[in-house]
């Protein structure tokens, strides 16, 4: 297989890479891939990007002391909320608990003081719960006023 940025020849390796986590350069060592001798672009199958990322995000998480996949399905399911109702009530989007769960995506700083603030503090979520509830009610009132 050629590369279709240079035309040069990939071989296997399983040097490290150097992947980005919010701004920061994190290195991971021992996943296979692909290097284009010409250019140095790098080739991952799907089940390797995962890894990749994974391990990149757990190296970050270690390092400034962010929740684990784990805890946050812990934080999640304390409140006997699907991560649908989750999303809704703290506002992210479609599949971020999934991916912040299963360690894909690593969850924004803000994001994770938010969720510390819910664990620690259980009111709040069942305050936002109601206060999301009334703001969509204020806007049906306002949309049905319009018409
Ligand atoms: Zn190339």
């Amino acid at each position: 297989m050629r590369c279709q940025e240079c035309g040069g020849e990939y071989r296997n390796s399983s040097e490290p890479i150097i992947y980005r986590v919010h701004g920061e350069d994190i290195t991971v060592e021992g996943i296979e891939h692909r290097v284009c001798d010409g250019c140095g672009d790098e080739l991952l199958s799907l089940k390797n990007t995962s890894a990749l990322q994974r391990r990149a995000n757990d190296e970050y998480r270690t390092r400034h002391g962010f929740l684990s996949g784990e805890e946050i399905k812990a934080i999640r399911t304390s409140f006997n909320a699907t991560q649908e109702e989750f999303q809704r009530v703290i506002r992210s989007g479609p599949k971020s608990m999934t991916r912040w769960e299963k360690g894909t995506v690593l969850q924004t700083g803000v994001t994770d003081t938010l969720l510390r603030v819910l664990r620690r503090f259980p009111m709040a979520y069942h305050w936002l719960e109601i206060e999301i509830s009334d703001a969509s009610f204020e806007q049906d009132t306002k949309s049905a006023m319009c018409n």
